[in-house]
């Protein structure tokens, strides 16, 4: 059994190499949050992790809620994944030819999703990125409708902000991306019904998709309001625009069949193409994007829209990817439906004793805080979260061994292993830290 989480009081070999990694990589780190930019301090170097556990480069041990952002359903270093990925590996990490495993993975997700077909990728970045790429060949129309808040990885068309007024078009989101690659992009306020009926009155006959986030994961949670993924879907149908949903976060992690399942499957709406990553890849690089068979027959070879992959389907991630997906039961949504129950609560508890305000959403197994008056039900409200606040309660739960995302605008994930230890040092954790917000 895990010992009781130990912190030491100066993270030294994390700051060492931390100052390293600064030296040779920009802001020390391979993807910008992980750097504790929005809640300052040093960011644990991990050296290893078991189950619901991380531990640091100085021995530290911290319950892991941010569970590689999602991915690890099952908790780290699960046995069966580790011994079918040792397997995999001892016969080679990669061919570039078609594998069995990759056509068992693409069975498990037709099964348990709407999507008829599906190509691998190695990122859900990319995943998007070709999901737009079909619809706009398969629409032979150019522009994409996304809402602010939801995030799609880093795919230019879909790092733009809201232009001024509704129904205009966006602006780029960063530096480097071009106007022209935003131009063709409208951002429209989440869950805003009149928002999406303008910007269709306005450009319906040039709009080749919707792409939103089955649930809002990346702004916190922010769940779709009954029936406007139906909407959505309504909407695109009528305008002859294909309607994406981007489960990369909620995909094998939101329910077993993702959100669609709590809202899809009940209110009997399909996507035309959904996006999947994270927990579909077991810990390693993989994603997807998968729909209806005649729009993903336009796909190379089959159609004339191109798009490829070296290592894509690569047979160790996709049996990692597989094995996964075969051990999460309805017994682990369970577990993990229940542990969420316990976390939010102590929560909402902590937060209420300390006389802070806050509001906890879910989205199926996910969920977050929100330290502001609720509801939060699109970006503009996420934005009043007080991230100071939560930069006190990040680094107490921190120095009380548990690793948050560090951000007021991530989810919260737990796993099959977050046991009753791992979940009594959370409940143990919040009313100190969440003191500490106040
Ligand atoms: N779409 C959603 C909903 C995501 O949450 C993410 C990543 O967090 C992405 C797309 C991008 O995935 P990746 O980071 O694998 O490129």
């Amino acid at each position: 059994a895990p010992n009781p989480p130990v912190t030491p009081v100066d993270p030294a070999a994390s700051r060492a190499l931390f100052e390293r990694a600064q030296a040779v990589t920009p802001g020390g780190v391979n993807s910008p949050v992980r750097a504790f930019s929005a809640v300052g301090g040093t960011p644990r170097f991990i050296r290893s992790a078991q189950g619901a556990w991380l531990t640091d480069v100085d021995g530290a041990r911290y319950v892991d809620l941010i569970c590689s952002w999602g991915p690890m359903l099952l908790g780290h270093a699960h046995p069966e994944v580790l011994a079918a990925v040792s397997a995999a590996v001892a016969r080679g990490t990669s061919y570039g030819t078609p594998t069995e495993p990759e056509v068992e993975l693409a069975e498990e997700i037709v099964a348990r999703t709407p999507v008829e077909k599906v190509r691998f990728v190695s990122s859900g970045t990319e995943a998007t990125m070709s999901a737009i790429r079909l619809a706009r060949g398969f629409t032979g129309r150019d522009v994409v409708v996304k809402f602010a808040g939801c995030y799609h990885g880093h795919v230019d068309a879909l790092l733009a902000s809201a232009g001024s007024g509704l129904a205009t078009l966006a602006v780029p989101g960063t530096p480097g991306v071009p106007e022209s690659s935003t131009a063709l992009t409208v951002v429209l306020p989440y869950n805003d019904r009149a928002a999406v009926e303008a910007a269709f009155a306005a450009h319906g006959d040039r709009i080749a998709c919707l792409i939103t986030e089955a649930a809002a994961g990346n702004m916190g949670v922010v769940p779709p309001e009954p029936g406007f993924n139906a909407f959505l879907a309504d909407i695109c149908r009528r305008h002859g625009a294909l309607f994406i949903t981007d489960e990369v976060m909620t995909g094998f992690r939101a329910t077993r069949q993702g959100y669609w399942g709590i809202d899809g499957a009940v209110e009997g709406w399909t996507p035309d193409l959904v996006t999947f990553g994270k927990v579909m890849g077991g810990g390693f690089p993989a994603a997807a994007f998968g729909g209806r068979a005649d729009v993903m027959s336009r796909l190379a070879p089959e159609g004339p829209v191109y798009q490829a992959g070296t290592l894509s389907g690569n047979p160790i991630a996709t049996t990692a990817g597989l094995t996964t997906l075969r051990l999460a039961d309805d017994a682990v949504y369970d577990h993990i439906s229940r542990a969420a129950e316990t976390v939010k609560q102590g929560i909402a508890e902590a937060f209420t004793a300390a006389g802070v305000p806050h509001v906890v959403q879910s989205a199926g197994t996910m969920f977050s805080v929100f330290l502001c008056e609720g509801p939060v039900r699109d970006f503009a409200d996420a934005s009043r979260t007080d991230v100071g606040a939560y930069a006190a309660f990040f680094h107490a739960m921190l120095d009380r061994g548990v690793y948050l995302p560090p951000s007021a605008y991530e989810a919260w994930f737990l796993s099959a292993a977050h046991d009753e230890q791992a979940l009594d040092a959370v409940l143990t954790a919040l009313p100190d830290a969440a003191r500490a917000a106040a």
